[in-house]
């Protein structure tokens, strides 16, 4: 078929007007947000949205389901890095390469260490320096990572101070009911109870919670245990109380598997260590504490 130029020109002027008229009928382009902030995990990420509200667009460094301890940052982490605002990291040497990306984008804005004014636990035998970084896994710690969030937005962005403090409000008094939920719903399982998991990242919780967390790695996410530390660990189950395994979203699932058929032991779910989930309950931060007090409940509760 021809079209006449004519017929083309009237064409392509209603075709514009459909969608001009079509433009017109969305809602309006949400403002853009003021304060563009990156986070190096996923953890830190959900906080700094909590706290930040409509006013910040964050970006998270390390996805969901990914492992900090092997991760190496990229160009693209370089450019996201260069066009930040605030700059929110664990800190006690969680991110061992990010002083480095922080040079190598040349970034000279603001920085927050979330675990700045927490007394860190020491930690044996993890590949995180001597001090145990994982604080974020009691949730009373957690509320000083969520105040040095709160803190760093209100300085880098003082128009929108009053909605950083409401939402930090807001956010706390959540993590306070989430925390006497798991409290309660822990007390069921006996305080000498023992449970392994993949790697070392649950002393904070161990400590608030009373429970003992045992890992076959002891140091990295990635290095399997060598015989002789398997036959170590075979002995540790059977003299230690050790009820049950457990999976973490982030760390191999080999070792566990090992472990379960050398001893006999049940693999009762997954546990969220480092990283939240992409979606679903654990895609928050109190969604994936809720997550895991739940599991460990059902498997360990008398
Ligand atoms: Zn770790």
């Amino acid at each position: 078929m021809r079209l006449t130029s004519a017929f083309r020109h009237a064409l392509a002027l209603a075709l514009s007007a459909t969608l001009f008229a079509t433009l017109a009928l969305l809602p309006p382009a949400a403002a853009a947000a003021e304060v563009r902030v990156v986070a190096s995990f996923s953890i830190l990420a959900d906080m700094a949205r909590q706290v930040g509200g409509e006013h910040v667009e964050v970006t998270s460094l390390i996805g969901t389901d990914s492992d900090a301890h092997s991760y190496s940052p990229s160009p693209g982490d370089v450019r996201t890095l260069s066009r930040a605002d605030l700059v929110v990291f664990n800190g006690l040497n969680f991110e061992g390469w990010m002083e480095r990306l922080l040079k190598t984008s040349d970034y000279q804005g603001r920085k927050v260490v979330a675990t700045e004014g927490i007394e860190p636990l020491k930690h044996a035998g993890h590949d995180h320096g001597g001090a145990d970084p994982h604080a974020w896994q009691d949730m009373e710690r957690a509320k000083t990572y969520v105040a040095n969030i709160r803190d760093a937005l209100v300085k880098a962005d003082g128009d929108n101070a009053a909605a950083y403090r409401a939402n930090a409000d807001d956010y706390l008094a959540r993590l306070d009911e989430a925390d006497a939920d798991i409290r309660q719903r822990l007390e069921a399982i006996a305080d000498d109870t023992a449970v392994i998991t993949g790697h070392a990242s649950f002393g904070y919780f161990a400590q608030g919670y009373g429970l003992r967390f045992l890992a076959p790695q002891g140091l990295a996410t990635s290095a399997a245990p060598s015989a002789a530390r398997m036959a170590e660990l075979i002995e540790v189950i059977e003299t230690q109380n050790v009820r049950a395994l457990f999976y973490e979203n982030m760390t191999s699932p080999n070792t566990i598997d090992q472990l379960a058929e050398e001893s006999g032991l049940p693999i009762a779910g997954t546990l969220y260590a480092d990283a939240l989930a992409s979606e679903g309950e654990a895609a928050s931060y109190i969604g994936m504490m809720r997550h895991n007090a739940r599991v460990l409940h059902r498997a360990l509760a008398n």
